[in-house]
């Protein structure tokens, strides 16, 4: 009878993965499809602790069990609370490699089961203990070097050959776990734990290099790994609930891989055999002299885009680190009120996780329908008198369309310069994530704007009142 309760929960928790993710698909629903899988997860759980049984007997270390669910509980809340908006790209990341550590140890703690049965495991239990450990292995070291990247701990690093050297710790990975499923009897269980540390090495090696903007693509993929690697657990307990949310999890990170590979212009095969960056070692335009910019006031910019009769505005990362959402969204309703159209251009890899930007301003209520994805928006930009670029750099940069030695050549990118007028709000004429210069900044057409989004917004916000 409690089994079937089991079973019972164990659907409810699917359901709710099922019915999450889909809700995840949309910003108003989003924050309500995380509760409903969380719900399914805590119950999941609760079951799993209180209902599972192993021949007959329940599980009785609770001392442990609660203590780990404590000490996640509170460490996770508290990090989750004290988290800036700015940082949530480090803190996903990181999260993604508690997931892939977890499913890692899943791993350690079944092989260790086999060794001590000192009975020879089939070799099938044996593959997915291994392909867990690899998976869950590679995808914890790789969003380690993720986080440190994101945070700008750590730059990106590569040498020559480094493809070489990641292309042979793979193949002794695969060669020496195929030696140990083969040979487990002759075999020293040392084999296994050797694979753990070269997957270890494999994971920093393989992000390490990744240059700016390709980061977006590896961060998904390593989610998909994450999900994998997870469901291989499912596999090994049997485990209904943890084989759905690791499929949904790797389907949907794929899914994500795939779409972000659009965005970036890279092939899937690239990131595979994480060839990224590598092509374009050179950082573009280094002391390049560009020419001149020219300001623009905030009241020639409030007069320009009151009286305009269409508005594109680019939000990037400098609008998250400003927090000045609000009152963008705030400024755009204005304009609206004023009898201006007003749009948003999202590109799809602006700010530092996929899906960003719209994290970002569905924060602060603005409507879903006026948001323009990247294709839709440069069909646009040509008959807009204004585009208001809001702390976005990379993703407006003509360099992926024109200069191949650019690391972030080939990179799909927003056509603002098409529009009649750009002007450009940051605080000063430094580079964005991938470190280059921006050519679109001393164009004719363009005039910045120096100073801190939130402020420059403010004060805009301020002077289109009064025009
Ligand atoms: P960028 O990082 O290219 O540029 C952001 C700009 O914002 C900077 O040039 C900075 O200039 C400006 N800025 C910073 N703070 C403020 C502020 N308070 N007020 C106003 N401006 C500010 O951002 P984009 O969104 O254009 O591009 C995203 C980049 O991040 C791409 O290279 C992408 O590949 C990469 N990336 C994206 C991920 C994703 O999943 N979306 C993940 C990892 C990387 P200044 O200092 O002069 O103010």
């Amino acid at each position: 009878m409690e089994i079937n309760i089991l079973v019972i929960c164990y659907l409810i928790a699917s359901i709710t993965f099922i019915v999450g993710l889909k809700m995840l698909s949309h910003p108003e629903s989003a924050r309500k499809g995380n509760l409903i899988a969380a719900a399914g997860m805590f119950i999941a759980i609760l079951g799993t602790i209180f209902l599972y049984q192993e021949n007959g007997t329940k599980l009785s270390n609770y001392g442990w069990i609660f203590g780990g669910l404590i000490l996640g509980t509170v460490a996770g809340t508290l990090a989750a609370k004290k988290v800036k908006m700015t940082a949530m790209p480090e803190m996903v990341s990181l999260f993604n490699g508690m997931g892939g550590a977890c499913a890692a140890l899943i791993s350690v703690v079944e092989f260790n089961h086999i060794n001590f049965r000192d009975e020879a495991a089939d070799s099938l239990t044996l593959l997915i203990i291994f392909a867990g450990l690899i998976i869950g292995t590679v995808s914890f070291a790789g969003s380690m070097i993720a986080w440190a990247k994101l945070n700008g701990r750590i730059k990106d690093y590569s040498f020559n050959g480094q493809h070489i050297v990641n292309l042979f710790i793979f193949a002794v990975i695969i060669i020496l776990s195929a030696y140990y499923i083969i040979n487990q009897q002759h075999t020293t269980g040392y084999l296994f734990y050797l694979v753990l540390v070269l997957s270890i090495l494999y994971g920093i090696f393989f992000v390490l290099p990744i240059g700016g903007a390709d980061m977006p693509v590896v961060i998904s993929l390593l989610n998909s790994f994450t999900g994998v690697a997870a469901a291989f657990g499912g596999f090994l307990y049997n485990n209904p609930v943890m084989l759905t949310g690791g499929i949904l999890v790797g389907s949907a990170g794929t899914i994500l891989t795939i779409l972000m590979c659009k965005a970036m212009n890279r092939p899937l095969t690239n990131v595979l055999i994480g060839s990224f960056g590598a092509n374009h070692k050179s950082r573009n335009n280094d002391n390049k002299d560009q020419g001149n910019y020219k300001e623009i006031s905030i009241t020639d910019t409030a007069v320009v885009m009151r009286y305009a009769e269409k508005v594109i505005i680019v939000p990037g990362y400098g609008l998250a680190v400003a927090q000045a959402q609000h009152v963008c969204h705030e400024l755009e309703k204005i304009l609206t009120e004023r009898g201006v159209e007003v749009t948003y251009a999202i590109h799809p890899v602006a700010g530092r996780m996929p899906g960003h930007m719209n994290v970002l301003l569905a924060e602060a209520d603005v409507d879903y329908g006026i948001l323009q994805e990247m294709e839709q928006a440069n069909d646009q930009f040509s008959q807009t008198d204004v585009v208001l670029i809001l702390g976005a750099n990379d993703v407006v940069n003509p360099a992926a369309k024109t200069d191949p030695s650019s690391p972030i050549y080939g990179m799909p990118v927003l056509d603002v310069e098409k529009a009649k007028l750009v002007v450009v709000n940051k605080r000063s004429m430094k580079p964005g994530y991938a470190g280059i210069e921006n050519e679109l900044f001393f164009q004719p057409k363009t005039s910045m704007l120096f100073g801190d989004a939130k402020e420059i917004l403010q004060k805009l916000v301020a002077e289109v009142k009064n025009v």
